[in-house]
């Protein structure tokens, strides 16, 4: 699709329509199902992770393995929400083969197609999941050890990275750092905006995704 046709596009079950038929990059011929996202359109909150595994894919859901039943814990534990009161998506829609890293050119072919879900949920807070993610979002290589927990503010959006709750399964250390992170997140989404001044703030960026 090209961009001025993604521009047009005004309604989020019409570009999961869209994306349903996409085949911009050779992802298109190896996925069993797209993996759009979801949760409540009018999100306050949205999810973003890197890519789907297999269970995403043969589900066409989010986060619907180990990891997502994690997120769903501390969802649910933490900030006393389900997928339905926020919004879950991943960089890229289709499963790279053997779960390997997504390639530079798949992330640029589906990048536009996130950034279209974030303008139309105008989420309050974008919370990315784990370093790939971030960094996506960021536009630049990060450390989630060093950057996780941290508001990260840009041209008024706020983004808050943490790690992927595949990093909290088999380490205690980890996912008790995921629990203290989703307990500052509580505390975010209570404030309409942050009084204090960010802990990070790009200077090279103008707001999310590198727009
Ligand atoms: S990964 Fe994204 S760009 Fe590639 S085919 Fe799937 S939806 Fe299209």
């Amino acid at each position: 699709m090209s961009e001025p046709e993604l521009a047009n596009i005004t309604d989020l079950d019409d570009l999961e329509r869209y994306i349903n038929e996409c085949t911009a990059c050779p992802l298109a011929e190896t996925r069993t199902k797209v993996v759009f996202g979801v949760g409540s359109p009018a999100a306050d909150l949205m999810f973003i992770g890197e890519a789907p595994g297999f269970h995403e894919d043969q589900s066409g859901e989010p986060f619907v393995g180990a990891a997502g039943r994690l997120l769903d814990e501390l969802l649910d534990t933490v900030l006393g929400l389900s997928r339905s009161d926020i919004y879950i998506a991943n960089v890229l829609k289709c499963r790279p083969p053997g779960n390997r890293d997504p390639l530079p050119e798949e992330i640029e072919h589906c990048l536009p197609f996130l950034r279209k879900q974030d303008e139309l949920i105008a989420p309050k807070i974008v919370c990315t999941l784990g370093k790939h993610a971030t960094s996506v979002v960021l536009r630049k290589n990060i450390s989630i050890s060093r950057i996780h927990g941290k508001l990260v503010r840009l041209g008024g959006r706020r983004l808050f990275p943490t790690y992927h709750p595949a990093a909290g399964l088999y380490n205690g250390s980890t996912k008790q750092l995921l629990i203290e992170d989703f307990h500052k997140l509580k505390h975010l989404l209570t404030v309409d905006d942050e009084p204090e001044p960010p802990v990070e703030e790009s200077q090279e960026q103008m707001d999310l995704f590198g727009r």
